[in-house]
């Protein structure tokens, strides 16, 4: 067996750092074989300035949105965002696939080599078939209205099957997901979260203050919203609850969920959860720094995650509230508000914490000998990352 020997400034295993005085000994293909001292790794061994890290993990995309790419300005705020996509988004169907092309292309570049992606069509699926990154596809299933919920979940589970086909173990790779507590009504979610095999779901959770308001009291600017789309809400009944406190105990606590974005997730919120007479099994918390700034929303509230030792992942969120799918790019945005968190931590959420949430910890994550996670060089300031493998 001939191997490939990488040598770098500093060595993130996905756990911890090792200096320059170890090389990462990988097979042809980038399965990974041993980490050693230098002094016994021999010879041809290529180094690199800057830090070599396993591959990022994307833990949330709209990869279906990226003919979207500068279709909405900036700073609209949440409401005009979604009425934008929903009226927006209708492009001819070359110019979608041609843009999901070149942003799976992008997100190869970046070091990306797992995503979690939320379909609302089977539009990705060419991509998805040609097998250069792992997913787990997410078919959203939306629906405000209680009478039409077993019409919005078939809508949902076309998709899903579609998706489907492509895996051997579809259920592993593939799930029914909630858009959002605002847009989908307790019959819907009962409808997911009892869907046979459905055990990694994801929900976009209090991406906006809006939500909190229009969840709890029912009012507020998410009226807005309704009414553009002509959504009958007067049989609306508030839940006297905040967002999240309002529908977690709709999952079963046998079931993971990532929670994406928590900008407005506060310390009564995660006492709510820390208190949970039934727990969910395993919570993710994915932040899209760059998407909150883009659409004029907070980022959350790190320093408050983490003093709850909630496990955090990263997301790109998709090209329609984003200028680039990059990790990095996010990484970034994270330490510019937040400098005092160290390198390290940040990684562990590009890497490992994201593989463990897309329950792909067996294969990406970390250099641990059988995986195959992808090699990187990140330059020091983090702003370049190159792919190695
Ligand atoms: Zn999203």
């Amino acid at each position: 067996m001939s191997y490939r020997k990488f040598r770098a400034d500093h060595l993130f295993t996905g756990h911890e750092w090792l200096n320059d005085e170890f090389v990462l000994v990988t097979g042809q293909r980038g399965e990974i074989v041993d980490i050693l001292p230098v002094s016994e790794a021999g010879e041809d061994i290529a180094f690199f300035s800057g830090i070599l890290s396993p591959g990022f993990i994307n833990c949330h995309c709209h990869l279906e949105l990226s003919h979207m790419k500068g279709v909405i300005p900036e700073k609209t705020g949440m409401v005009d965002f979604l009425i934008r996509v929903i009226q927006q988004r209708n492009f001819d169907s070359a110019t979608i696939k041609q843009a999901i092309a070149n942003a799976e292309s992008s997100m190869l570049e970046n070091g990306i080599v797992a995503v979690g992606d939320i379909c609302n069509t089977a539009d990705t699926i060419d991509v998805k078939k040609a097998g250069r990154l792992h997913y787990h596809n997410f078919s959203e299933a939306i629906g405000f209205s209680e009478a039409t919920a077993p019409q919005r979940f078939e809508a949902a589970l076309t998709v899903y099957d579609q998706f489907a086909r492509l895996y051997r173990m579809p259920a592993e790779s593939n799930s029914i997901v909630p858009h959002a507590p605002y847009s989908v009504s307790p019959r819907l979610f009962q409808l997911i979260t009892r869907f046979a095999g459905n055990h990694l779901l994801t929900i976009h959770n209090q991406e906006s203050e809006a939500e909190n308001e229009f969840v709890e009291k029912g009012t507020g600017d998410f009226h807005r919203l309704f009414k553009a789309l002509n959504i009958d809400i007067s049989g609306y009944k508030p839940y006297a609850q905040r967002s999240i406190q309002s529908y977690l105990t709709h999952f079963l606590p046998t079931q993971s969920v990532i929670l994406v974005h928590n900008a407005h997730t506060s310390k009564d919120d995660l006492e709510f959860i820390a208190h949970c007479p039934l727990p969910i099994a395993n919570l993710y918390f994915c932040l899209c720094p760059n998407a909150n700034e883009y659409i004029g929303n907070p980022l959350p509230n790190i320093d408050l995650l983490r003093e709850y030792q909630a496990p955090i992942t990263i997301g790109t969120d998709s090209l329609a509230s984003n200028h680039q799918l990059s990790i990095l790019a996010e990484l970034h945005t994270i330490h510019r508000q937040y400098p005092h968190i160290v390198l390290s931590e940040l990684l562990t959420w590009a890497t490992i914490n994201g593989a463990r949430a897309l329950e792909l910890d067996n294969l990406l994550g970390s250099f641990e000998p059988g995986k195959q996670p992808g090699v990187l060089v990140i330059n020091e300031p983090l702003t370049q990352v190159t792919r190695l493998i």
